[in-house]
């Protein structure tokens, strides 16, 4: 691809990957034959400045009845989307014939809080497996990939428009969002909102999170990319709220054009994003000049370990930890097996890199000296449930925002 997906303007390539597989392409441990790869490379786009990847995975590869991601697995985020829920009942959801639809609502980790508070909803939930679970919870859901089409088969089934699109961490997953934006169009109330958050570029940039970049995530947003985006299709970003988790995220609200005043919280990030060059090429190179540095430092560091006889596993098999590993050619050599609580991800080997994963009692049985933590962005909640991994003498290895032993 040599031009933007949204806009046609010219893409300038800043960052290559390499080959990678799908990051959620576990393989069985007997699997032999060809697995899927493609070049994970980065461009950003001279006329509206979305930063995207240059190359596009098929959907149903990567979002099916396999896809392993339980947003509920974290009581961060269990607490995060219960606040959310909240908040849209005080403000958006207050008619007694309010109808939300989510996008992407995965086992229903949301929409769970609106069910229970009695309000009319719908997940658009394409990958089965997950799909099963919400509505195993009670949670109205259909199958499907949300674009245009299905918006407006929902829009007549319903009978009603939606006063709340919601999608958290699955429009940055979607190249067509042209498609995406005639949908809201067709299924929005005229003074309803479409709300979606995901990872924000100036966190990935500050923090050399390049582990943001693989497969699912084709679109890295900034409040001024996504500015342009609502304006193209005709709507307005109205408000744009940074957010803590997943490492740094924004929650941008549009609204159509002209009906909501937008918040100064628009201006000052755009103000912001424009005084640091943010989507200037200039920036972009620095970044994956960091990066570089980041994969060097790890790999080093890794074989120092390797060298002095030390045991490293890693901890959490994430879609994230598959840039991560294929690109700095970490391999069994240097991390023996990643530990990872998701049940069917153990017995099996991670894409590309092939390391055994094993449940989470092989983490403690025993201790390794040191803990590869993959899924750096839950930190915290992790490092404090792993405190007798510490107590044993064990030490973290982070990478973001750079190589460190904690
Ligand atoms: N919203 C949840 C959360 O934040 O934890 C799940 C996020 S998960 C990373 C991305 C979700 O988007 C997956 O469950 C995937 O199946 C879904 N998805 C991908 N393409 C979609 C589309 N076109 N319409 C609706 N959902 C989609």
């Amino acid at each position: 691809m040599t031009s933007c997906r949204i806009c046609g303007g010219r893409l300038h390539e800043f960052g290559d990957f390499g080959t990678q597989p799908l990051s959620s392409g576990f393989l069985e441990p007997d699997y032999i034959g060809d697995e899927y790869f493609f070049r994970l490379a980065l461009g950003v786009c001279a006329s509206c400045s979305m930063v995207q990847l240059m190359e596009e995975v098929p959907r149903h590869l990567m979002f099916n009845g396999h896809y392993p991601y339980l947003s509920s697995g974290s009581s961060v985020m269990r607490k995060h989307f219960e606040q959310t829920a909240q908040h849209f009942l005080r403000t958006e959801l207050t008619s007694p014939d309010a109808f939300a639809v989510e996008l992407g609502c995965n086992d229903g980790i949301m929409l769970r809080a609106l069910a229970d508070a009695g309000v009319r909803h719908l997940g658009v939930e394409p990958s089965e497996s997950v799909a099963d679970i919400a509505r195993r919870n009670g949670i109205r859901v259909t199958t499907e990939f949300f674009q245009e089409s299905t918006a407006t088969e929902i829009r007549e089934a319903e009978g009603r428009p939606a006063q709340l699109v919601y999608a958290a961490n699955t429009i940055c997953h979607i190249p067509y969002v042209d498609s995406i934006f005639r949908g809201v169009d067709a299924l929005l109330a005229d003074d309803g909102v479409f709300v979606f958050e995901d990872p924000y570029l100036a966190d990935i940039v500050d923090k050399t999170a390049y582990d943001q970049i693989y497969d699912e995530h084709f679109y890295f947003f900034s409040v001024t990319s996504v500015s342009a985006m609502a304006q193209r299709f005709g709507f307005e970003l109205v408000k744009a709220e940074r957010l803590p988790v997943h490492g740094g995220e924004v929650r941008y609200t549009i609204a159509r054009q002209g009906r909501r005043t937008p918040d100064s919280s628009v201006a000052a990030l755009l103000a912001e994003e424009k005084v640091r060059r943010l989507a200037d090429l200039d920036t972009l190179n620095a970044f994956f000049r960091n990066v570089e540095k980041s994969r060097d430092d790890l790999v080093e560091l890794l074989r120092q370990l390797k060298a002095e006889g030390r045991r490293v596993v890693g901890y959490g098999a994430t879609a994230k930890s598959a840039t991560v590993a294929n690109y700095c050619g970490i391999g069994r050599e240097l991390v023996s097996f990643v530990s990872d609580t998701t049940p069917n991800k153990q017995g099996r080997l991670t894409p590309g890199s092939h390391i055994p994963v094993r449940p989470r009692s092989a983490f403690e049985n025993p201790y390794p000296d040191y803990a590869l933590l993959f899924a750096w962005n839950h930190a915290e909640e992790i490092i404090a449930k792993e405190i007798r991994f510490r107590e044993a003498g064990g030490k973290w290895i982070l990478y973001v925002p750079h190589v460190q032993v904690v």
